[in-house]
């Protein structure tokens, strides 16, 4: 019993967490993200200093195609994903396909924090 009781006070110390983005138990840094999250979303905000000008008309779509760069970290695709195609009038009109993982980051930056969720009024 109190061997039990320690080795769940010595999992507590570790401080381990499931990231609420891929949902790996992990040591998680800001905002419950874990490291790769929390690196990916940073990415993004340096790769597309203009997502939430992007994100005015989405147009998402299923992209059905594999190993497509990942817009967000570089990866290669593997299933059905997400994919946005910027501006259709534009010349400079680009892609960008994600990781289901990576997309759900995407959201939160273009599209803020969720209200009532993750906010805490000071
Ligand atoms: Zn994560
Ligand atoms: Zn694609
Ligand atoms: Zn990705």
């Amino acid at each position: 019993m109190a061997t039990a009781i320690l080795s769940f006070l010595n999992r507590r110390t570790i401080n381990k967490q499931v990231c609420r983005v891929c949902q790996e138990l992990t040591e998680l840094k800001e905002e419950r993200l874990c490291g790769e999250c929390t690196r990916i979303k940073a990415q993004i905000r340096t790769r597309f200093p203009e997502a939430a000008r992007m994100m005015a008309k989405p147009d998402e779509q299923q992209c059905k195609r594999s190993a497509c760069p990942c817009a967000a970290c570089g990866g290669r695709t593997l299933d059905l994903h997400p994919l946005y195609l910027s501006d259709p009038a534009r010349a400079d009109r680009r892609e960008a396909h994600f990781h289901p993982r990576c997309h759900a980051l995407w959201l939160e930056i273009t599209m803020g924090p969720r209200t009532g969720q993750d906010i805490e009024i000071i």
